[in-house]
């Protein structure tokens, strides 16, 4: 398998690189991506091919189930080099329906060590669902109800960005402005959920 990979990028050098050579020339020089990309690790969302964008237009972190946590240094460090030293104006959190990272939240799986762990960052947006569902007195199909924390666990993310005071800095400086979206597998569209816009 990882041989394709390489196979790949032999056809990459000589059918995409080679016949662009300025544009990458350019492009190793220096990055300027305009958004922050804070999706899912699953395969079936590749952020460049789904937003047809290039290299160097997206700076991208993926985790399991898109979760921005505060005590997640790894997370937290890009944010800072987007922010305070490539000035990215954008921030998109994108979840996706079917997510696995969501799933989870389902299961009881002892065995795991750390996805429980990292999950608890997304927890509230089942309860948020669940409480709203039992609120509402109404049943939802399994596959409706996962549909609904997949969006909430964006509306949850896109708070839990807003910790950050160097974030809420620059939305208050009109410098920052973040995106709640939903990629769905079955369509390939992208749902708009929320934008945080810039506070003066
Ligand atoms: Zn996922």
């Amino acid at each position: 398998m990882v041989q394709e990979l390489l196979d790949g990028n032999g056809r990459f050098v000589t059918e995409v690189f080679d016949k662009d050579k300025e544009f990458f020339y350019k492009l190793a020089g220096e990055q300027k991506p305009t958004v922050l990309w804070i999706g899912c690790s699953d395969s079936r969302v590749p952020v460049n091919m789904i937003t047809q964008t290039r290299p160097g237009d997206i700076f991208v972190h993926r985790n399991v189930g898109n979760v921005v946590a505060t005590n997640d240094w790894n997370l937290s460090a890009v944010l800072e080099f987007s922010i305070n030293h490539l000035y990215i104006p954008d921030i998109v959190i994108c979840g996706h329906y079917g997510c696995g990272g969501i799933q989870a939240l389902e299961d009881d799986n002892l065995e795991d060590k750390y996805i429980p762990v990292w999950l608890i960052n997304a927890q509230k947006a089942k309860d948020r669902v669940d409480e709203k569902i039992r609120a509402l007195h109404i049943e939802l199909e399994p596959e409706k109800r996962m549909q609904l924390i997949v969006e909430e666990n964006v509306r949850l993310q896109l708070e839990h960005l807003q910790e950050y005071p160097f974030i809420r800095r620059a939305m208050q400086q009109k410098t920052l402005n973040i995106h709640g979206w939903v990629y769905d597998m079955l369509t390939g569209a992208i749902k708009v959920m929320k934008t945080e816009k810039s506070r003066g």
